[in-house]
């Protein structure tokens, strides 16, 4: 069977009622005893009075007669008897109570009931004689119990009136709660807003709750702003060099038969324009991490950077100085480390002067490996060194245009640096270019 999913102010009223009934029972319980105490004590009391009194009149073949009755005259209900070898005397009544004590009623202790009501027996040998003494209790008792039918009365008032207020406290106390709730079911993720939550200074609790979410949300749209972003630029920039194919394409159809000269040119163009479209989803599917991934191993940095250090000069006529010892190893992958290295170095060469020098350094310390390039070139405007690994950002449209590029390279970089746990930094170079550099933890 499915249970009714109990809310949270529900839960509390619940507790508290259960909690509040629970306390006054206690009290009843413990006025209940007190009464029954005291009751015993007084009856007990009296008792002891009239024992003694016999005790300091004692005299041999006394008639205690008169005393007795004396005695009862204040509570005719008593009942004292003194048996004195052969002899009884006995107070007005007594003959009666006592036959009926004897034989009827049950006991606790010494509070005997009868028909003719509740007593508090107590019988003691005095100068040899035994003295019975029964203290009508009825009268404490019909009191007790009226005390305790009012205490009852007072607290099934006091239930009466306290659910609602307790209600009314735990919907207070799981507003918050509550508003949270509502709050949550309003959050379209799917909105081009950033959503957030109303945080309420207290409870604690709730405060923590509401701010994680926020960070979530805001987490979540800053994801689905990137992914828009991507998106868009990534069809923007497929689609320019796909309509120069189609064109190119056209054009053979069309006049291809014609001016058979035309078809080489076009061809060219479109072997190029495909080469540069694969290039960049290549660079698209590094970056989001869906090309196989090499084995995590003790990795020789050295000559995958002297390779590459190479290869890029021999294209793009720059100096190169690289600074290194003969071995340096890290546990990364072959391809990733290339991949840094390569973007890195490529980017130091196209973005530098022809026959400008480039130093590159790679050296350990205690805590990192670090890999550092720096060039000659331009430089990075300060304002924009957050924003170049960003994908497809390039610095200054209309200068980057003159060099082929797509903004991907660094993006790819920095994905890669993420993904070991380390830092990269740009700085100018003196007197100016720029200089990138990597930090690898040692100790992941
Ligand atoms: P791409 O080089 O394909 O444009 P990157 O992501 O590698 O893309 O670089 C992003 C931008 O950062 C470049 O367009 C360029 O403006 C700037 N940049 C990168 N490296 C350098 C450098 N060494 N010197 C000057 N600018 C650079």
């Amino acid at each position: 069977m499915k249970h009714k999913p109990t809310t949270a102010a529900g839960q509390l009223t619940k507790l508290f009622i259960g909690l509040f009934i629970a306390i006054l029972l206690v009290v009843n319980l413990v006025f209940i005893a007190t009464a029954t105490n005291l009751v015993y004590r007084y009856a007990d009391d009296q008792a002891e009075e009239v024992t003694e009194t016999i005790e300091s009149d004692w005299a041999p073949n006394k008639d205690w007669t008169p005393l007795l009755t004396a005695y009862v005259a204040r509570q005719d209900d008593d009942a004292i008897a003194i048996t004195s070898g052969q002899r009884h005397y006995y107070s007005p009544k007594a003959p009666r109570i006592f036959g009926r004590i004897n034989h009827r009623g049950w006991s606790i202790n010494n509070l005997q009931v009868t028909q003719e009501g509740v007593y508090y027996l107590r019988q003691q040998i005095i100068h040899g004689s035994l003295v019975r003494v029964a203290i009508n209790v009825d009268d404490l008792l019909r009191l007790t119990a009226w005390l305790l039918g009012l205490t009852i009365l007072i607290n099934l008032v006091a239930i009466i009136f306290a659910i609602p207020l307790i209600r009314r406290l735990a919907h207070r106390w799981t507003t918050p709660l509550t508003k949270l709730n509502q709050d949550i079911n309003t959050v379209n993720p799917q909105s081009d807003q950033p959503q957030s939550l109303t945080v309420p200074d207290q409870p604690l609790e709730i405060k923590n709750v509401a701010e994680s979410f926020n960070d979530l949300l805001d987490h979540q749209y800053q994801a689905m702003q990137r992914e828009k972003f991507f998106v868009a630029n990534a069809s923007h920039e497929l689609k320019t060099p796909l309509a120069g194919i189609l064109g190119h394409v056209n054009l053979i159809k069309r006049h291809g038969k014609r001016h058979p000269e035309l078809v080489d040119k076009s061809l060219g163009y479109i072997d190029q324009e495909a080469q540069r479209m694969q290039r960049m989803i290549n660079e698209l599917l590094t970056l989001e991490g869906h090309q196989s991934q090499g084995a995590l191993t003790a990795t020789n940095l050295v000559p995958i950077i002297s390779d590459e250090v190479a290869s890029i000069r021999g294209a793009y006529q720059r100096e190169f100085k690289f600074n290194a010892p003969t071995e340096l190893s890290y546990e990364i992958t072959a391809s990733d480390f290339q991949s840094l290295a390569h973007n890195l170095l490529e980017n130091a060469a196209k973005y530098s002067p022809a026959d400008s020098t480039i130093n590159v350094h790679l050296k350990q310390n205690d805590n990192d490996v670090i890999f550092q390039v720096a060039d000659q070139g331009r430089g990075i405007a300060p304002e924009n060194r957050q924003r170049i690994f960003d994908r497809f950002y390039r610095e200054d449209e209309s200068h980057s245009s003159t060099v082929p590029g797509s903004g991907i390279g660094l993006a790819i970089v920095k994905a890669i640096v993420d993904k070991y746990q380390g830092r990269i930094t740009v700085s100018d170079n003196q007197p100016h270019g720029a200089v990138f550099t990597v930090s690898l933890p040692r100790e992941k």
